[in-house]
């Protein structure tokens, strides 16, 4: 077995080096050349376009750094859990949109229609259209616990301005994060965030102590930012819970997601987080639970009213668009949203009210879109989620058992309903997300993600799984017996799952 962590230290000083190396020697095997070279084969016209891309788009998402999928593609369409690629290849597709697709899959006919009536006549953005108060009126009702909301564009402007009304209400400066969260890429939210952009496990986590956490962003143009802006608070450790409490009259807010991507495990993320609200609440300092992936994503309340977590602001992203078209909010207590609301005399505003607006806030389209999506989801109610979990439960049963059977560390780790991927995990504690990072082997992940591209499952850059009502049962059975096929490749290859210790 490749020893990565091992082989990491023998060059001196250069641990990222060292590990490039080991990772090199995996990824050279002439089994693995010869599966690019089939799959280079297959997508001429992705591979061409591809390259002309690079030389003019930074942002694409097939160039996002620290997700860049393996040769990417050019898709051309998509429909419920498949896409098509502009070589004619189909997939089905387990990425979704970074799961905003997850609930009723691509282009639902209901919300393709919906957009359609409006196309051609909406006025664009800057305006009151009624859709807007009847959508209004909609999240009110299915997020009964909120008793205002804030519309942006993306989950990193939710977060953004959950914070900024925070600060605004508290007059305070310091935000407290937990290690590991990620709540966009925002400035404070790119401090001590999920494993992979800090290079783990070949890169060391930052000295943790009893007073938290070092603060470090290895993102270049990230400045490093002041003890008096952020406090990095230990995961899934009641330390954490001391640290608010010592804080408490220099803290504008604590942000923490019910369960993250980061340490996909519900059942020891939910009580952590719980006392971390529940702290916040006795020493009065704004809670912001952040559910952009899990709102109405675990029941459809989300996970604030499922496991009665107490926030005073919730951000929402990613599902509460529909079609893709760009769609945030906040919903929380009316006092701390109210600094975004006019007093109704601008002048007056001075001083007392933020500004959190910008051109395309609460776009046109998207809330029409998210009218007829969200409307989907209430008329289906729980036999949405019932059938869900149903379908998860399978299958995460089936690769537990395959995995058994075969000898194989594989597993399908997630959250709600559902937001998860296929993992390696190598034996011993999972009690945070520094044992989750030292347990994955991220090289295995790759080459589980080539491997399921070949076969004609799509996960992007990693293999993810988000799933809903976009995947039928048939559709994860497909899943499930591309995805064995792949693991007894690797196994026949003897392919390290886990990283030796
Ligand atoms: N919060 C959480 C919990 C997220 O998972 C993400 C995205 N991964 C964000 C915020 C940022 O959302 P967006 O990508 O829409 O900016």
């Amino acid at each position: 077995m490749v020893n990565l962590v091992e082989s990491s230290g023998t060059v001196a000083g250069n641990p990222a080096a060292a590990g490039n190396a080991a990772v090199a020697e995996l990824l050279t095997q002439p089994w693995i050349i010869e599966t690019l070279r089939e799959l280079a084969a297959r997508h001429p016209g992705s591979l061409r376009r591809v390259a002309e891309l690079r030389a003019l788009d930074a942002s694409s998402p097939i160039f996002w750094p620290f997700h860049a999928p393996p040769l990417p593609l050019c898709t051309a369409e998509a429909w419920g859990a498949r896409i098509r690629d502009v070589d004619g290849n189909e997939f089905v597709d387990c990425h979704l949109g970074w799961g905003a697709q997850a609930l009723h899959g691509h282009n639902p006919e209901p919300v393709v229609r919906a957009v359609r009536e409006v196309l051609g006549r909406s006025t664009g953005n800057g305006y009151f259209p009624p859709v807007a108060l009847e959508h209004m009126k909609l999240l009110a009702e299915l997020l009964p616990h909120c008793e205002k909301f804030a519309l942006f564009n993306s989950g990193t402007d939710a977060t953004y301005a959950a914070i900024r009304l925070a600060r605004a209400y508290t007059g305070r400066r310091l935000v407290a994060k937990v290690e590991g969260g990620l709540h966009g890429v925002h400035d404070l939210a790119m401090h001590n965030t999920a494993f992979w952009y800090h290079g783990h496990p070949m890169v060391d986590f930052p000295p943790a102590g009893p007073e938290g956490v070092a603060p470090v962003s290895p993102l270049a143009g990230v400045p490093a930012v002041d003890a008096q802006d952020l406090l990095v608070l230990p995961h899934c450790d009641e330390l954490a819970w001391e640290l608010v409490e010592r804080h408490r009259h220099e803290l504008a807010c604590v942000i923490a997601e019910p369960v993250s991507s980061s340490f996909p495990f519900e059942e020891k993320s939910l009580p952590f987080v719980k006392g971390l609200a529940e702290t916040c609440r006795r020493v009065r300092v704004p809670f912001i639970l952040d559910e952009v992936l899990t709102g109405f994503r675990s029941g459809i309340h989300g996970m604030a009213v499922r496991y009665g977590i107490p926030a005073d602001l919730i951000t929402y992203g990613k599902v509460i668009s529909a079609l893709g078209l760009p769609l945030s909010a906040v919903g929380g207590r009316a006092a701390l949203l109210d600094a975004a609301q006019t007093s109704g005399m601008s002048l007056a505003d001075l001083g007392h009210k933020t500004c959190l607006n910008t051109t395309h806030l609460g776009n046109h389209l998207a809330l029409v879109a998210s009218h007829a999506s969200l409307s989907l989801l209430r008329d289906q109610g729980e036999a949405y989620y019932d059938e869900t979990r149903a379908k998860v439960a399978w299958l995460r049963g089936a690769v537990r058992r395959f995995g058994e059977t075969h000898d194989i560390p594989i597993y399908l780790v997630g959250f709600g309903d559902f937001i998860g991927s296929f993992a390696f995990l190598a034996d011993g504690p999972l009690r945070n997300v520094r044992d989750l990072a030292r347990a994955i082997n991220p090289i295995a992940m790759y080459v589980l993600t080539l491997l399921l591209r070949k076969r004609g499952v799509f996960t992007f850059s990693m293999p993810l799984l988000f799933t809903g009502g976009a995947h039928s049962r048939e559709d994860l059975e497909l899943v499930y017996d591309r995805l064995t096929d792949a693991l007894l490749e690797m196994k026949r290859h003897r392919f390290p799952f886990v990283l030796a210790s």
